[in-house]
């Protein structure tokens, strides 16, 4: 990532706002000046906006924006009915804040390996890992592309599914759009996602206006009226009226951004698929949106080595699965557990991937990896 004053020009780093930033500010700096000279800074119009037009664009009935991603995993399983002390069948292939969520609400992790192919949960393992306990499964839709959900329900029967679309905004899986095929869907508008905020924001999406209702209580103290908590306490996880109108503004043009970085990923698998490189594979029925473009190779720490020699910053997504963290050393698992999960850890990498990446920048980073797959074969 790119900071003014280290020579911006020169690093190319998976990730960067700024050329976006310069494109539409004047759009953002008038969203922000819509809420500030509303009168009212918190859930307002903006929120309530920003919801309607998200379910809409995801083809569900109800959306509750919340305050991050994280808290949308977790709302979205108190949601569907998780309890402490039951189980939740997810991957150790994602990012840490899915298995914090699960934690975060006194419930269990329980992993499944991952698909070589697509790097997405392995459906065909997930009934072995039922048990009495279990409570909810959560398919990660890694990467951008989505786990199929409808034989994972074969599998999992009548247990709620909450999605993790932190990284599959606008993603289309075999079962329908992501964010449209669970119980409830927990999204992540963290800056660096597909849709991305200018700071943190989350939501959770659902067709059952019951769980809406439950998920404007659960953010919100607990309280349907002002004041007054219901059932049970709730959190304080409000999405913010700034980043709803921001998000308003971004969701607009979410469609190019996504064609945008579909072209991108195009241009690598062009410039990179006749090297010993492997590159994304797009899983049957699946419409990749490409959060993250990920190659995979042996030496990748090798490789990534020579490219930081010349200014090209990788990054790893991700370096230590979940169950191998000391933090979750209380699950009780062990190195070779997951062994599809630990060998993409020291194999994977990311190239840059956003959609006002320039052209220069693509064939450069093209050029770079040619260069130095050259030097380690
Ligand atoms: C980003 C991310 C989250 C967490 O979102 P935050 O907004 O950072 O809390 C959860 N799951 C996955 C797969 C993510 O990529």
């Amino acid at each position: 990532m790119s900071t003014p004053g280290d020579s911006a020009s020169r690093t190319i780093g998976v990730w960067g706002y700024l050329a976006e930033y310069e494109r539409d500010r004047d759009e953002i700096l008038a969203a922000v000046d819509r809420v500030f000279s509303s009168g009212r800074l918190v859930l307002g119009d903006a929120v309530r906006g920003f919801e309607e037009e998200f379910a809409a664009y995801h083809g569900v009935g109800h959306c509750v924006g919340v305050d991050n991603g994280t808290n949308a995993i977790k709302l979205a399983l108190q949601a569907v009915g998780v309890r402490p002390g039951d189980e939740v069948i997810t991957v150790s292939n994602t990012a840490a804040p899915t298995a914090v969520a699960i934690d975060e609400i006194g419930a269990v992790p329980v992993f499944a390996d991952v698909r070589e192919d697509t790097y997405l949960m392995d459906v065909d393992t997930v009934e072995d890992l039922i048990t009495p306990r279990t409570r909810c499964v959560l398919p990660v839709h890694l990467y951008g592309q989505c786990v199929d959900v409808s034989r994972l329900r074969q599998v999992t029967g009548t247990l709620p599914v909450v999605e993790d679309c932190a990284q599959a905004h606008g993603a289309t899986g075999p079962a329908g759009r992501a964010g449209a095929t669970g119980e409830a869907a927990a999204f992540s508008f963290y800056p660096t996602k597909v849709l991305g905020a200018y700071g943190d924001g989350g939501a959770v999406t659902t067709q059952d206006v019951g769980t809406e209702r439950t998920l404007r209580r659960l953010r919100y103290y607990g309280m349907e009226e002002r004041y007054y908590v219901e059932k049970t306490p709730g959190h304080n996880a409000r999405l913010d009226e700034v980043q709803a109108e921001i998000l308003r503004v971004k969701l607009r043009r979410l469609d190019e951004d996504i064609a945008a970085r579909r072209r991108i990923a195009q241009r690598y698998h062009e410039g990179l698929g006749d090297t010993g490189l492997t590159l994304p594979a797009v899983g049957p029925g699946n419409e990749h949106v490409y959060y993250l473009f990920v190659a995979r190779h042996p030496r990748r720490d090798h490789l990534l080595k020579l490219l930081a020699d010349q200014g090209i910053r990788l990054n790893v997504s991700y370096p230590w699965p979940i169950h191998t963290m000391r933090g979750f050393g209380k699950l009780g698992y062990r190195a070779g557990d997951l062994p599809v999960t630990e060998r993409l850890a020291d194999e994977v990498f990311s190239l840059p991937m956003y959609a006002t990446l320039t052209r220069d920048d693509q064939d450069r980073t093209i050029a770079a990896v040619r260069d130095a797959l050259a030097v380690i074969a």
